[in-house]
């Protein structure tokens, strides 16, 4: 009688296909679990790495867009940034602090942030708006603007699509580009090492 009773209670745990079921459904749920804390402290390390571009861009390199409504915009930007940013307007010139800024950094976009100029590529044009003579890669996007007689090159922000300035193929070497941006829709970060 008692060797049958054990048998029976084995056979029961062995063959309960609804237990059985339940635990590969957790294993799996754990498996899975770990993978995830695997990529978060991946994606961490990188970033301490220095390699910030994986915060904008998806995985084939293009950066990410984001869209927010007119009125969205009109509530974060001041007027002039505003109208800079979002109706394609131009600062007065020399009156950008970023003229006098020398500090190793990047220069990102005043509305969300995206890095677009690294300080080593700003220089002295004269003109009075701030100048560099190359993007980081992939973060500015042109466009053909017809609003004065000759056409010229509009660039903008590739992730909010912000007004920044036009390019100009005046600049110096090693580029031969001049990117005239216009001081009020940029933001300086210093680089603090
Ligand atoms: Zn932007």
């Amino acid at each position: 009688m008692k060797i049958k009773k054990i048998h029976l209670k084995s056979d029961g745990y062995e063959f309960n296909p609804l237990r059985r079921r339940l635990l590969l459904f957790i294993g799996g749920g754990m498996l899975l679990w770990t993978a995830d804390r695997a990529g978060l402290l991946g994606r961490s390390a990188r970033a301490a790495t220095g390699e910030t571009n994986r915060k904008w861009e998806d995985q084939e390199g293009k950066v990410i867009k984001m869209t927010k409504s007119d009125q969205e915009w009109k509530k974060e930007l001041g007027d002039k940034e505003y109208n800079v940013l979002r109706e394609e307007g131009t600062e007065r010139p020399f009156t950008s602090s970023l003229l006098d800024e020398h500090r190793d950094g990047v220069y990102v976009c005043a509305a969300c942030g995206l890095p677009l100029f690294k300080s080593g590529s700003k220089y002295n044009s004269g003109t009075g708006w701030p100048s560099f003579y190359q993007a980081i890669e992939g973060h500015v996007e042109t466009k053909t603007d017809y609003k004065l007689v000759l056409p010229r090159t509009e660039y903008h922000c590739a992730r909010c699509g912000g007004h920044q300035g036009h390019v100009f193929e005046d600049g110096p070497d090693p580029t031969g580009l001049r990117y005239c941006n216009n001081g009020v829709a940029l933001r300086f970060q210093e680089q603090k090492e």
